[in-house]
């Protein structure tokens, strides 16, 4: 394996989402190799007012040696290239929405600077990161406590919806 695991979301609520998640696994590609991909799931929008669409969320995990900073840079690259503007309010629709979740074979991997917080702060609390993240690492347990599986299992179930998309692999 070259470089370790680095766990990313995407999610999306805007435009062609599902081709996005396509372009986005294709361009990280380049940063080293994407080692699986989750189902693509769709979900209610979390913490709005209902008045947008519905979100489609997935994991990749990309095995890379870059540096968390750089892999960040390339993530807003991508989002940039899907017409996201840089500045605007947390919560609102979105085109594409790349997070980096967890990094390191066990999900070690810590970064804390303003920046950028790996793990992901609300990782643990959001069925549409615990549902695709389950699919490619159920046994993963960062920080050494409850398992992807368990997190999942104590989530609050809202109902998402896995999706079958065309020329995604597994859907
Ligand atoms: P959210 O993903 O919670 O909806 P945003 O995507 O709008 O929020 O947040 C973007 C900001 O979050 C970026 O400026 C980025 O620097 C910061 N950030 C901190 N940690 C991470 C991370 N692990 N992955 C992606 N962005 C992060
Ligand atoms: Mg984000």
């Amino acid at each position: 394996m070259t470089g370790r695991p680095i766990y990313i979301g995407l999610g999306g609520n805007l435009g062609e989402v599902a081709a996005n998640f396509s372009r986005t696994a294709e361009t990280l590609g380049a940063l080293g190799r994407v080692a699986a991909r989750s189902s693509i799931w769709r979900s209610v929008p979390l913490d709005v007012s209902g008045t947008q669409p519905d979100f489609l969320n997935a994991v990749l995990c990309l095995h890379s040696s870059l540096a968390l900073p750089e892999v960040l840079r390339a993530l807003q690259c991508i989002e940039a290239g899907a017409g996201r503007p840089l500045r605007r309010a947390r919560g609102s629709a979105r085109t594409l929405d790349l997070d980096i979740l967890l990094a390191g074979a066990r999900g070690e991997e810590i970064s804390s600077s303003p920046g950028l917080s790996v793990p992901h702060p609300r990782f643990a609390e959001r069925d549409f990161v615990l549902w695709p993240l389950a699919e490619i690492a159920p046994e993963l347990r960062p920080g050494g406590a409850s398992s992807i599986a368990e997190l999942r299992a104590q989530c609050i179930d809202r109902g998402l919806h896995r999706l079958d998309v065309p020329g995604w692999p597994g859907g």
